[in-house]
């Protein structure tokens, strides 16, 4: 029997056991003893390390953390790196998220796709693995954490108390898998003389900043001339309102990930980009427009670089006012060739002036592995090997995934291309064809990972 086959034989299993995972609302709750993030990870994580014991793995729980099963022998660990944890289900599901529900070739449950599915894809594919008398040279470690959602702590503690996963992937992000992210690099600007009474927008660091609600005083600027300034811009509507004393503006732009600022419109920053057409004379207007700016490249602070996949983003996601000062967060994606350490000297000489000052809160390095790296190609070879796809290739991303939190894996699945499971939404679901191709894709990699010396 081929290896499909087998899994199409053992499918029904398979659904029960994913259905005893989604039963375990895990979104993240308050730390009790023992359980660092709660009751529900807890017990999603007994549960699933249940499931593994009954399927013949031996089974770690570090300290509700995370926890593992493994097979095989030997000083190498080839590790797959899933999570129990998920969103908080959200309102408007068309079935309960939390009792797994089948609807002809589809199943419907929070974290039927992002993670718990790929866990037991993991898990499946382990075990016919084993069954199936392939040698195991190395040991196989299917790491299930627990906070990936909020924080991914969960493989913190596993980096400080865990052995190192020589080879690997997380099946929680796509086919036929993601061998660069690029750096995440957090920074504040702050304002220092501003005539701005206030200056509100935004709501998360990682999203353009799409709605925005400025006060300034009515002697700085002409109320007919701004409304003329903001009329020239790409905002979706604003208006202008004039109070006792004061203006008020209300700008709506577009939203957009903070990887993908170009696809937004900021509110803020065509806030400032009318303000100053309208004549207004501020330090802080000429500081955000210099330095933040409406371009989304990092060019105001001498950042703009772009590689072979891809260029430098740079969104301001909030902007806040607190005791006269404007202070907007910045969230900037670098290049996978790129440094933190090249990325802060290219930003040093341009980050303060007399206008306003810009600080750097922390920087992580890019996950790169090339494309013709053994890992790469032994995962994308498993892809193309199950599905025929090679149409699609492996890609880098500005998103940060589960991959980053540990060394030596790389984001492999498991959404198909193509296809939405609509993950962090209502109405998460999988398509139980998708389930088995992940199964034998997983089993495949193992296998290549497992014979790579
Ligand atoms: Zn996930």
């Amino acid at each position: 029997m081929n290896s499909m086959d087998q899994i199409k034989n053992q499918t029904d299993e398979m659904l029960t056991q994913l259905s005893r995972l989604i039963r375990h609302n895990s979104v993240q709750g308050p730390a009790t003893e023992g359980k660092p993030f709660g009751e529900g990870p807890a017990a999603a994580l007994k549960e699933a390390l249940d499931i593994a014991s009954e399927l013949g793995f031996s089974t770690v729980n570090m300290e509700n953390y995370c926890g593992y099963a493994e097979m095989g022998e030997g000083p190498d660990i080839v590790g797959i790196v899933a999570h129990l944890d998920v969103v908080p289900a959200g309102e408007g599901w068309d079935t309960d998220p939390f009792t797994m529900t089948r609807k002809k070739d589809r199943v419907y449950g929070r974290g039927v796709s992002d993670d718990k599915g790929a866990v037991i894809a993991s898990l499946y594919a382990m075990k016919l693995l084993r069954d199936s008398g392939f040698p195991l040279n190395k040991r196989v470690r299917l790491l299930m954490g627990c906070n990936e959602e909020s924080g991914s702590e969960c493989m913190k503690y596993y980096a400080r108390h865990g052995e190192p996963i020589t080879a690997g992937f997380t099946p929680d992000g796509y086919f036929p898998g993601i061998h660069g992210e690029k750096g995440l690099c957090a920074m504040t600007a702050y304002s220092k003389n501003t005539h701005i009474l206030s200056m509100n927008g935004g709501f998360v660091t990682n999203a353009v900043c799409s709605r925005c609600v400025t006060e300034v005083p009515l002697t700085c600027v002409d109320a007919a001339k701004l409304e003329a300034a903001l009329s020239k811009t790409p905002l979706s509507a604003s208006s202008v309102t004039v109070l006792e004393d004061r203006l008020r503006i209300e700008a709506q732009g577009t939203a957009a990930h903070a990887s993908t600022p170009e696809l937004g419109v900021n509110a803020a920053a065509y806030t400032m980009w009318a303000l100053k057409e309208a004549g207004m004379q501020d330090d802080f207007v000429d500081f955000y427009l210099s330095h933040l700016g409406t371009d989304c490249d990092g060019s105001g602070i001498g950042c703009q670089f772009t590689d072979a996949y891809g260029s430098l983003t740079f969104n301001n996601g909030i902007v806040e006012t607190k005791d006269g000062v404007i202070r907007c967060t910045i969230d900037i994606r670098y290049p996978v060739t790129l440094s933190s350490e090249k990325l802060r000297a290219m930003a040093a000489p341009h980050l303060e002036n007399a206008q306003g000052r810009i600080e750097i809160n922390h920087a992580s390095e890019p996950l790169f592995y090339p494309e013709d790296s053994p890992l790469v190609q032994n995962l994308y070879h498993a892809y193309v090997e199950v599905t025929g796809d090679t149409s699609h290739k492996p890609m880098v991303i500005g998103g940060g995934t589960y991959a980053k939190s540990i060394p030596g894996i790389i984001a492999f699945g498991c959404e198909f291309p193509d296809t939405d499971n609509h993950i962090h939404d209502v109405n998460e679901s999988l398509d139980i064809h998708e389930l088995q191709m992940q199964t034998a894709i997983y089993l495949k990699a193992l296998e290549n990972l497992l014979a790579d010396h």
